[in-house]
C-alpha cells in the first residue's frame, strides 16, 4: 500500500499480516535483498579541497554545501 512519512516522502509498504490489534507492514524496498548492478562513468578527477578533507566527503555542483 502507498504510504507517506511526516516529511512528505512517498514510499510503499507490503502488508505482511493483519491481527486483531496489530498490522505488520514490511517497509523494505521491493529490491531489498536483490543483487543490484550499477554502471557509471567517471566525468572528472581532481584533488580534494581542504574543506572536503575536513568534512570527509566531496562537495561540488552535484555535492552539497552549507555545513
Ligand atoms: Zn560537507
Amino acid at each position: 500500500m502507498p504510504l507517506q512519512d511526516n516529511q512528505g516522502n512517498h514510499f510503499r509498504g507490503q502488508v505482511v499480516s493483519v491481527a486483531e490489534d496489530a498490522i505488520i507492514v514490511d517497509l523494505n524496498h521491493p529490491m531489498a535483498g536483490q543483487p543490484l548492478h550499477f554502471k557509471g562513468t567517471i566525468l572528472n578527477v581532481r584533488p580534494a579541497t581542504p574543506e572536503e578533507l575536513s568534512h570527509g566527503h566531496a562537495h561540488g555542483p552535484d555535492g552539497h554545501h552549507g555545513h
